[in-house]
């Protein structure tokens, strides 16, 4: 909830555009007042927008009461705070629950009615709470499974109640088979190599499809975990030249590389985050909330994250381009040295380009 926080004041115009895309990533840090009804909104609102002439933008709920504006029934602009109390709070309930918690469970955790609570818990998610606890039993299988162990204990550790539940939940989910998951690459020759770069060594790892993984400070071992039954073959003549190209592109991001094949694998939403991160021209940054509208699910901006996270090929698939929304430049897998380094390598190679 780290958007919630925020106090640095910002510009009319940069308030009335996330006014007009209903960013929440903005809740708590205004408030918009409407002149004609005397009310005020966070800049979430659902309500029907009103007409820019008509509208004051107030740092908080307070000063706006002080002009005599009264709050929004629908938004509760006043309980933003709250709310995102009461959504770490269940978030955290619903990390250590053995058992899938009921909402109505859930709801009397945040001291909200169920209906409410869905609908605060949604907002600030863009998952309902099950389907967060669903999301979340996915990601603890996939983990368990790629890091070696049995299909079935994987499952009933990532709190399924057995393994047709897990296939009914993962079914179109996942680029492989689960099997091919367990498998750990079974079957599958990369090819590998550790380059040095002026931002440190990198793991470039390929199949015959294209890079699988790129990765700063990681060799052999940290391949093996990810893939333990796959063939490791160390350089190859064949593999030198894509390796070379990979390099170029680190110490040159965003002068290239759109055309070295890659071979990844995620949910959907993953591959469509990806691919938005790609479009993301160099020199420029978003931030979780603007990649998540890009890929069309404006409200799955924690899910958006994640994804970004999940990503396998450092660089070529630019998760650095990513910001937290109040510009700062937030984390990075390989520490935010290496990040700063590669978009203040961009930003010079943009400007130049101009
Ligand atoms: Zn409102």
């Amino acid at each position: 909830m780290e958007a919630m926080t925020l106090t640095r004041p910002i510009d009319a115009a940069t308030a009335w555009a996330a006014v007009k895309r209903r960013d929440r990533a903005f809740d708590g840090r205004f408030v918009t007042g409407v002149l004609t009804t005397r009310i005020y909104c966070r800049p979430s609102c659902a309500a029907r927008h009103p007409a820019r002439e008509n509208v004051r933008f107030f740092v908080s709920g307070a000063e706006a009461r002080a002009e005599g504006l009264r709050p929004c029934k629908r938004c509760l602009p006043d309980d933003v705070a709250r709310d995102a109390r009461a959504v770490e709070l269940v978030i955290d309930a619903i990390r250590s629950a053995e058992e899938q918690p009921r909402l109505a469970e859930l709801a009397a955790l945040a001291g909200y009615s169920p209906s409410h609570f869905q609908r605060v818990f949604t907002r600030a998610t863009g998952l309902s709470p099950a389907a967060y606890a669903r999301a979340l039993r996915e990601e603890r299988a996939r983990n368990a499974m790629s890091a070696g162990s049995s299909v079935t204990d994987a499952i009933y550790d990532a709190g399924y109640s057995g393994p047709s539940r897990f296939y009914d939940a993962m079914e179109g989910r996942l680029g492989m088979t689960p099997s091919a998951w367990v498998n750990g690459g079974k079957g599958v020759t990369i090819s590998w190599t550790v380059a040095e770069t002026s931002l440190g060594p990198i793991l470039v790892a390929a199949t015959d499809k294209g890079v699988c993984r790129l990765s700063f400070n990681e060799g052999e071992e940290a391949l093996r975990a990810r893939f333990p039954q796959a063939e490791l073959v160390e350089g190859g003549k064949d593999f030198a030249s894509l390796a070379r190209r990979v390099v170029e592109v680190v110490e040159r991001p965003g002068t290239g590389g759109d055309d070295i094949p890659l071979d990844v694998k995620g949910t959907a939403f993953q591959e469509r985050i990806w691919q938005e991160l790609r479009r993301i021209p160099p020199g420029e940054t978003r931030s979780y909330a603007e990649l998540a509208a890009a890929a069309g699910k404006p409200k799955a901006v924690r899910a958006a994250g994640s994804a970004n996270g999940a990503n396998n090929v450092a660089v070529l698939i630019p998760c650095h381009r990513v910001v937290r929304s109040d510009g700062a430049v937030g984390g990075y897998a390989y520490g935010t040295e290496i990040k700063r380094e590669l978009l203040d390598r961009e930003a010079k190679a943009a400007a130049k380009a101009e």
